[in-house]
């Protein structure tokens, strides 16, 4: 079966570098992937796979069917949206629309999935269960996968794969991680009210900038003293809005930023630690405050059998030299990890360095490409993957 697959990704290889340059050149941003989907959809049907569109608003699903109707459905995520970015790749096939750009590599991640189907329809018969394609929009604002869960889409499935390019692994490998793979990022905005007055006379005011400036320094230092350092919390104030003039004392701040962290446990007990420390300061200099602190999304967290299937696919398709066990987690941010509880899953990284340069620009840069060769690798250990899949006890 394997060798049948890997001949099958081989032929379509130079369909599946048309494909995913067709998306290159037109990419969508959040929420607007509607000639994408539609484009997917049409290849999906055609590749025999029951359709339907318009699911988490503009996602698709293609179901395929297998024959011998085991009833555990093993789904295959992949992403659509690119970003506002204006590519300066200086390609052929470089983004013909002004300011949006696949600088995620969402238009690989999508025509792998297609590749996926593609192959997979070719030996559904030797499948023993259906495999649901997810092709989800907007995961670059952390919404497409709510949408696409409220519609239904993990109803069912027993697991669910998904990947993520990735420009520091070369292209023809892969990288897998056993446990966290990237992190829970939530929102938090902080509140501090003072008074007014001049800014000659503190004592007459309670100047929010001042305490602002205390709660910061605080919470980074707290961080240091008071979070165990093997369970990393990262807390950034990314904006600060606040005061009017040079010489007024400044009655309102509002600090806006993000918080990441990969332990659910360190997670759940961020929101009070960190409301405690901007009360106590704020109690101390008579300021009043408001902290909302908004959960994002959780930590993607990868099962074990199911990144050993990644592994174990990959390895028998070329060799373990190709496969490397990450060491570390990321402390970005994807919505896979919303799938992940209704099903247990795994995401895996997919090499798509170019190996002769010494750089390769990151994700969400203008200058960044990707190695078209990848997309093999990534489809023949999806297809190979979900093809053993249901033999897993
Ligand atoms: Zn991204
Ligand atoms: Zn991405």
């Amino acid at each position: 079966m394997l060798t049948r697959i890997k001949d099958l990704a081989t032929t379509l290889a130079p369909r599946l570098v048309e494909i995913r340059r067709h998306i290159h050149l037109h990419p969508e941003l959040s929420g607007q992937e509607y000639q994408t989907s539609a484009f997917v959809a049409g290849v999906l049907s055609s590749s025999g796979l029951h359709v339907e569109e318009g699911v988490g608003k503009t996602g698709v699903i293609g179901e395929l069917q297998g024959t011998k109707q085991n009833d555990r459905v093993l789904a295959i995520r992949t992403d659509m949206d690119a970003l506002p970015i204006q590519e300066r790749s200086g390609l052929d096939y470089a983004s013909r629309i002004e300011g949006v750009m696949h600088a995620c590599g969402h238009d690989v991640h999508t025509t792998v999935g297609l590749g996926t189907a593609m192959v997979l329809s070719q030996v559904a018969t030797e499948l023993e269960g259906n495999v649901r394609f997810l092709f989800q929009p907007a995961e670059e604002i952390a919404q497409g996968a709510n949408w696409m869960v409220k519609d239904g889409v993990m109803d069912n499935v027993s697991a669910i794969l998904g990947v993520h390019v990735f420009p520091s692994i070369p292209a023809g490998s892969i990288g897998i991680r056993y446990g966290a793979l990237t992190a829970a990022a939530d929102n938090l905005e902080i509140i501090i009210i003072g008074e007014s007055g001049h800014g000659a006379r503190p004592h007459e005011a309670v100047d929010a900038i001042w305490i602002a400036s205390q709660v910061i320094t605080a919470l980074q230092q707290a961080i240091s003293r008071t979070q165990n350092p093997l369970r990393p919390v990262v807390l950034s104030i990314g904006q600060i809005n606040g005061g009017r003039a040079p010489n007024i004392i400044a009655d309102k701040v509002q600090l806006l930023g993000t918080v990441r962290s990969l332990h659910p446990e360190t997670r759940a007990q961020l929101p009070n630690w960190i409301e405690s420390i901007v009360s106590n300061l704020c109690n101390s200099y008579g300021a009043k405050y408001q902290v909302n602190y908004r959960q994002g999304v959780p930590s993607v967290q990868n099962d074990y059998a199911l990144t050993q299937l990644l592994q174990s696919s990959a390895e028998e398709a070329w060799s373990s030299e190709f496969v490397q066990v990450l060491p570390e987690p990321s402390l970005g941010a994807e919505d896979f990890s919303v799938y992940l509880e209704h099903a247990p899953g795994s995401m895996f990284r997919l090499g798509v360095g170019y190996k002769d340069r010494i750089i390769n620009h990151p994700l969400h840069h203008p200058q960044f490409e990707v190695d078209e060769s990848a997309i093999i690798t990534g489809v023949v250990t999806l297809a190979y993957a979900a093809y053993k899949y249901w033999q897993l006890k």
